[in-house]
């Protein structure tokens, strides 16, 4: 069974193909796909954008596709940057100003109150028009100032206290193991693997 995902990042396509690999289950991406044109990310929720983005490639390329959409949720900011994150500080899209603003918003917020989550929502629509949605997230601390480098985003401020360290100080094996988009990916397999005997 062919596959696509919604994506033009290639760590993601990395990911998912690695996950399905004894799927008998070939990924395709939007890399494949010519004439590809952006869809326009307006929903409220991850769920919304997945699920718009999903179904464009449904019907641009007939396959089963599938497609996440991810961010922050910090607490003390109701919720926000949320669907916003990756243009939280306005366009271009800037991981170094997005982080710079969520410091100043949380300059006077006291440690206890900087919990966060990374949350995904993943949606695989088929071209029957069945649309399946998986979720996952990974909880943890805003911190005062950025620790380690690796990773992207929000990562250097985002402390994991099951690992006692920030996302960026993490290995990418240790990230992709826990990662909200991880968790997603991972819940999505059965429901791959049952489309796949229904034919
Ligand atoms: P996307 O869903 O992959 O497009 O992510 C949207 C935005 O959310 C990114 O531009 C980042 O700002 C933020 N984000 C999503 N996942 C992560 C992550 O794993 N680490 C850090 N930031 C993330």
């Amino acid at each position: 069974m062919k596959i696509i995902l919604a994506t033009q990042n290639k760590g993601k396509i990395r990911e998912l193909q690695e996950l399905l690999v004894d799927e008998e289950i070939e990924v395709l991406s939007l890399q494949d796909i010519k004439d590809w044109e952006d869809v326009e990310e307006n929903g409220k929720t991850f769920a919304d954008n997945a699920s718009l983005k999903a179904k464009a490639a449904v019907k641009k390329t007939g396959l089963i596709a599938l497609a996440d959409d991810s961010g922050l949720e910090v607490d003390a900011l109701d919720g926000a940057p949320g669907v916003y994150s990756a243009r939280f500080a306005g366009e271009p899209k800037d991981d170094e100003r997005n982080n710079n603003k969520l410091l100043q918003l949380l300059e006077t917020v006291p440690d206890d109150q900087r919990q966060a989550r990374f949350r995904c929502a993943l949606v695989v629509a088929t071209p029957k028009g069945e649309e399946f949605l998986t979720e996952g997230t990974v909880e943890g601390q805003i911190l005062t100032q950025r620790r380690g480098t690796d990773g992207f985003g929000y990562d250097p401020l985002f402390f994991v206290p099951e690992y006692a360290r920030t996302m960026a100080e993490l290995t990418l094996a240790e990230k992709n193991k826990l990662s909200h988009r991880a968790q997603a990916f991972r819940k999505a397999i059965p429901i791959l693997q049952a489309l796949k005997i229904k034919g």
